[in-house]
């Protein structure tokens, strides 16, 4: 039985619940005596008292994922720092775990439900829990019961919710509790530190880091006049509006353009958002301050991006964390973000497209996230800026303070903090050595591609954004190999009408002029998701609805994307090759939508003078059917990408398998090698995709095995070039052929290949 129930209290409570008078109750107890033990204890007791609970509880997160019972209203009181779960254990646990709350009418029921004796709860039949959540994180649970069965209502969870932020902020300010007992563990100033995670775009930064988003917490969060409040609210919410549209209409952003141009536009239409803002002026009349109540629903948003797969969602969620910091600003009376040093690395949690540009106005050299994929909108436009990214580098922000020193490493994915004397002078070489390099590359912009003994090779670029075609002055590359259609529209978030879809394109042709573009059409499916198209969960992504399956399974949508094509290239040569064909029969279907298009775009005087067709080779099945597939087509282009990873069967993004199969094998070099006899045969164009052609050794055993045309990532064109003006290729196919030949084991050729690269001269 527990020692301190109030029986009289048992009924189920109907009257009005007054979160702003909870508050003001608490913040009375803060301001007054007495230890840190005596405030929380006064604190459940009102909260108890106030939503007519017989039980009040708070459970404080300490190291190692333990919550423990530091005060209570109703339970016995020997359970004070001595009852204690995992994270995922007993009710507790689980509102930690899933960081939302648990509103259980007979919390016995709940599978998760865990009986503690020394607590005396199983007296108690239902049960509230809600997360104590300090910037997305858990700190703690608070939790209320009651003897009878009752739902508790939407006001006493709100009301509950908001006393939890509250104390979120005792908890961290260490005011009610020695700083000792908080479960955090500081990592000490200047220690080395390194943090793995995904590099989203190569390069190496090496400077200051500061950290986005990560404002200083109102002390005070009780609002004395809601109405003022609402106020001040409104006048942030005018004020970011007419910064987004300032920032839109900016003519310095103008060569940002296109689809980057689109994901800011569509960031604005967020920013309009009622919902949101309602949800932050519902948090205000609940009686908070108006910063206050933008963290609270950050930090709703947060906690629920951690449970969201979907990544599409996951995205419009991160848009609204960078609108909350816009929002911030604004009550802060601050136009933009702090001073920042010339040049610096940049953390986040997450960070939204319009800010990256801001910073990168501002000096920014790398990007480093806590989340973030490779189709995160900021990313997709930090790799057109050409910025270094690094995402996934989890619990970065509370280890950093602002200034560290620190060095991005975004080829290996990795961000070192506080680095050693001896590191730093090793990156430092390597950043000046690459520096030198650049600006030697950029003299071979203007020289021919051509092998030292005089073979033409044709350099093309792997293209999806707008902002991608100025590389093509930059490299002085012949032309795009691949124009991946489906990024723009990701990076949007959804399709755009025919008419702008259309005249995207026209700006790829235009800015082609002479040079050919090998435009894709959609590639979605896999790892690439837009909503209302993509499957909505597959066992097998790859493998799955995805690319031109769909196309053919929607017809409509294939056509739509063939006539804007179509009316995007009239009077010119058209280009457009499809995706993941399995089969001739597929190409076959495929052609004869586009034929059907064309023929209307010709009666309407809206076609393109050439239509020239492609079928990416990725689907290993196509090598079984080269004669039909090679008098179906006009050229191919090998999609290395997944066609090396259902060669070995290996999940092209899994790291584990990175190092197993190699590109440099003599099962793959055959296999192309006899493709590349075959088209040169029947006198079809190949070309090879994917990212294996950016490196120099991959290119010089392409080249070897008899590839002339290939398409990269912009960066590898330089590095390409390099290469092959070093290369005498006769001597070096007669080399690989025999080793190729010769190999047994189907083991990686790298070794040899990189040798006879070194004995000869060649710059891999
Ligand atoms: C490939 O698979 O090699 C390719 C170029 O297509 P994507 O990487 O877009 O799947
Ligand atoms: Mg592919």
């Amino acid at each position: 039985m527990p020692d301190r129930g109030n029986p009289s209290q048992a009924s189920a409570p109907g009257g009005a619940i007054h979160p702003r008078r909870v508050l003001a109750r608490l913040r009375q107890v803060m301001a007054g005596p007495g230890s840190a033990q005596d405030k929380l204890d006064r604190i459940v007791q009102i909260i108890a008292a106030d939503l007519v609970a017989e039980v009040c509880s708070l459970y404080v997160l300490r190291p190692g994922e333990i919550l423990e019972l530091f005060a209570t209203e109703g339970l016995r009181r020997e359970a004070v720092r001595n009852t204690r779960l995992r994270v995922g254990e007993g009710i507790v646990g689980m509102v930690a775990a899933q960081a939302s709350a648990l509103n259980l009418a007979d919390a016995a029921a709940h599978p998760a439900f865990a009986y503690r004796p020394e607590t005396g709860e199983e007296a108690f039949a239902s049960m509230l829990g809600v997360p104590v959540l300090r910037s997305g994180r858990v700190v703690g649970v608070l939790a209320v019961q009651n003897r009878a069965r009752r739902q508790y209502s939407d006001d006493e969870v709100e009301t509950l919710e908001t006393v939890a932020m509250v104390l979120a902020e005792l908890v961290a300010a260490g005011g009610l509790l020695p700083p000792e007992e908080i479960g955090t563990v500081e990592a000490s100033a200047a220690m080395p530190r390194k943090f793995e995670g995904a590099a989203l775009h190569g390069g190496l930064a090496i400077a200051p880091i500061i950290a986005h988003g990560v404002t200083e917490a109102p002390r005070d969060l009780v609002a004395d006049d809601p109405q003022a409040e609402l106020d001040r609210l409104e006048t942030a919410v005018a004020g970011m509006h007419r910064a987004l549209d300032a920032m839109l209409a900016d003519q310095g952003l103008a060569k940002v353009g296109g689809e980057s141009r689109e994901v800011l536009e569509t960031f604005r239409l967020i920013a309009a958002d009622q919902g949101w803002i309602g949800r932050i002026a519902e948090a205000i009349r609940g009686g908070l301050i108006a910063e206050a109540a933008v963290e609270r629903v950050r930090a709703e948003t947060r906690a629920r991006m951690r449970q969201i797969t979907d990544a599409y969602i996951r995205e419009r969620l991160a848009d609204l964390e960078d609108l909350a910091n816009r929002l911030l600003l604004q009550l802060a009376g601050r136009a933009g973000p702090e001073v920042l040093p010339p040049r610096f690395i940049l953390a986040a949690r997450r960070i939204g497209p319009a800010e990256l540009i801001e910073y990168h106005a501002r000096g920014l050299a790398g990007l480093v996230l806590e989340e973030g994929s490779p189709f995160t909108h900021a990313v997709i436009v930090a790799r057109a800026l050409d910025v270094p990214v690094v995402g996934g580098c989890r619990d970065l922000l509370q280890s950093l303070a602002p200034g560290d020193s620190a060095i991005l490493d975004a080829d290996e994915g990795r961000l070192l903090l506080h680095p050693e004397d001896e590191v730093r002078q090793i990156y430092e070489r390597a950043a000046e050595h690459r520096r030198a390099e650049r600006a030697a590359w950029a003299d071979l912009r203007d020289l021919p591609a051509r092998t030292r003994d005089g073979v033409p090779v044709t350099l093309l670029l792997n293209a999806g954004l707008l902002l991608d075609l100025e590389q093509l002055r930059i490299t002085g590359a012949d032309g795009i190999g691949l124009f991946r259609t489906e990024i723009g529209f990701m990076a949007r978030g959804g399709f755009p009408d025919m008419e702008t879809e259309t005249a995207i394109y026209r700006r790829v042709a235009d800015a082609c002029g002479e040079k050919p573009v090998l435009f894709r059409t959609l590639d979605v499916g896999g790892d690439k998701l837009l909503p209302g198209i993509s499957a909505d969960s597959e066992e097998n992504p790859a493998l799955g609805w995805r690319s031109l399956r769909i196309g053919l399974d929607r017809p409509a949508v294939l056509r739509r994307q063939l006539r804007a094509l179509l009316h995007a290239t009239a009077g010119r040569t058209l280009r457009v090759m499809f995706p993941m064909v399995a089969t001739v029969a597929e190409l076959r279907e495929a052609r004869a939508q586009l034929d059907r298009e064309r023929a209307q775009a010709e009666r309407e005087g809206r076609a393109p003078e050439r239509v020239l067709v492609g079928a990416m080779l990725e689907v290993p099945s196509l090598l079984w059917q080269l004669p039909a597939l090679l008098k179906s087509v006009d050229f191919l282009s090998v999609g290395s990408n997944d066609l090396t990873q259902f060669i070995f069967a290996a999940d092209r993004g899994n790291v584990a398998l990175a190092e197993r199969y190699d590109f440099l094998s003599a099962p793959m070099l055959n296999l192309l090698a006899e493709l590349v006899s075959a088209c040169n045969a029947a006198g079809v164009p190949l070309s090879l995709c994917g990212e294996a052609g950016a490196r120099p050794l991959e290119a010089l055993a392409l080249l070897g095995i008899g590839f002339r045309a290939i398409s990269m990532p912009p960066t590898g064109i330089f590095p390409v070039k390099a290469m092959l003006m070093t290369l005498d290729l006769a001597p070096f196919a007669d080399f690989l052929r025999s080793a190729r030949l010769s190999d047994s084991g189907g083991a990686s050729l790298r070794g040899r290949i990189r040798a006879y690269a070194r004995d000869h001269g060649i710059r891999v």
